[in-house]
């Protein structure tokens, strides 16, 4: 079997209408796409004469179709492991079978004419040691009367998804847990969607602004968003791909509407911070460790050559934001908080426009990795995730003229420390 032979596209509903059928042989609708040199099982007769729709793809109905086929059967043989020798052929690429022997295998099948036919085969009783050797439940053949050759069946397993993972990765303790995301631009949008793809239950998404040509470069979004507002947006765009994730949309800002926002990060289980600016970082530092919740804050400085992704952890151990930040500039380290300000506030050059858009998924997906590797840790005691620190200096374009800790050089470099205690003074991390 080659890559650039025909196949056949077979969803699990069309598969278990053959298998349910209690006829042996029966016709089928199977559309084909030239373009693609790909076959697509939309009908099945399931009793005489009735035929019924298979559900496809519906990106598939979008494809250019070609005429439709001459004669589509599937059948069901009694005697024949057919199915084992369809394996057998389908290894020797070339090999076909001469119609009248495969007509004497398979009484039944009809003959095409001077036209190409497709059967499909059905053997539930394939053994084991079969199945094992690569033989399947169903079989396709393109049946001229030149020769029969077997072709591939792409048939839909029974598990898609993410319980595909099951066994392999913590599905069922994530799916119980919730991440709020503050900011839906290109490092949010790409945190959110790799929180989905790691199986978390559900994401609140919290982001006042519309989605506007200039941002389409570095997000997760595309031209059919332009105009909406980013949350309706991304909520659209991950229940496409992620359906087993809730997603809540806020149209608000976490600055304005703090009062708002409070109720939310009592909810979740984490706050995930890629708003740039000082005062939405700021915000989501103090209300998160109010509600003793854990935040993860991710941006870029220096015009998109580092990124930095800071974990902020409600224990006595670590301090906020203000407390990181402060000892930082007692070291004379860059004002990282200062810089996210530069240019800010005209609404049009922010930090991250200044960042290749790859390099900002990166960091945005590097968050989401640490939010991840937090929720195991301390919601499912699982240690297995566990990141080297509180507080990641990520090279991107780095050009090794920062001070420390932001003294990268390297391109792929991460540099990961912690973060100090709370300050005495601190009026986010003191009781009051
Ligand atoms: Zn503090």
């Amino acid at each position: 079997m080659r890559s650039s032979d025909p196949y056949i596209v077979l969803t699990l509903e069309g598969a278990a209408k053959m298998a349910e059928s209690k006829l042996s042989l029966g016709s089928l609708n199977i559309r084909h796409v030239p373009s693609e040199d790909l076959y697509v099982v939309t009908t099945v007769e399931t009793a005489r004469d009735i035929r019924l729709q298979v559900e496809i793809p519906r990106k598939y109905t979008a494809l250019h179709w070609g005429d439709p086929l001459y004669s589509a059967q599937w059948m069901r043989p009694t005697t024949e492991h057919i199915n084992l020798n369809h394996l057998m052929l389908l290894r020797r690429p070339g090999a076909s079978i001469p119609f009248d022997d495969f007509r004497k295998m398979l009484p039944g099948v009809s003959d095409p004419g001077g036209k190409l036919g497709l059967l499909i085969t059905h053997d539930p009783q394939i053994p084991s040691e079969a199945t094992e050797a690569g033989a399947a439940e169903f079989a396709g053949w393109l049946v001229h009367r030149t020769g029969v050759r077997a072709i591939a069946i792409e048939a839909e397993p029974a598990v898609v998804g993410l319980a595909q993972l099951t066994g392999r990765w913590p599905i069922e303790q994530l799916a119980a847990n919730s991440v709020m995301v503050v900011g839906c631009g290109s490092i949010g949008s790409a945190a959110a969607e790799a929180l989905a793809g790691y199986g978390l239950g559900s994401v609140e998404l919290v982001d006042p602004d519309r989605f506007l040509w200039h941002n389409m470069l570095r997000h997760a979004l595309g031209p059919e968003s332009v105009g909406r507002f980013k949350v309706a947006a991304m909520k659209d765009h991950l229940a496409q791909h992620w359906p087993q994730q809730t997603v809540v949309a806020h149209r608000r800002d976490v600055v304005a509407e703090a009062h708002y926002i409070r109720p939310l990060v009592d909810r979740v289980d984490l706050v995930l911070c890629a708003a740039d600016g000082i005062a939405p970082r700021r915000v989501v530092s103090h209300l998160s460790r109010r509600a003793r919740k854990a935040a993860v804050l991710a941006c870029v400085l220096d015009n998109g050559s580092i990124g930095e992704v800071i974990r902020l952890r409600p224990t006595p151990r670590f301090g906020c934001l203000l407390c990181l930040r402060q000892q930082l500039a007692d070291q004379g380290a860059m004002d990282a908080e200062a810089d996210q300000e530069l240019d800010y506030g005209t609404g049009r050059v922010h930090q991250p426009m200044t960042a290749v858009p790859p390099d900002l998924r990166y960091v945005g997906m590097f968050a989401a990795k640490v939010a991840i590797a937090t929720l195991l840790e301390s919601l499912h005691g699982d240690h297995t995730q566990q990141v080297p620190g509180e507080h990641a200096i990520i090279g991107l374009r780095p050009a090794g003229d920062l001070a420390a800790p932001f003294d990268l050089s390297q391109a792929g470099d991460v540099r990961w420390s912690s973060i100090p205690r709370p300050r005495a003074s601190c009026p986010t991390c003191s009781p009051g």
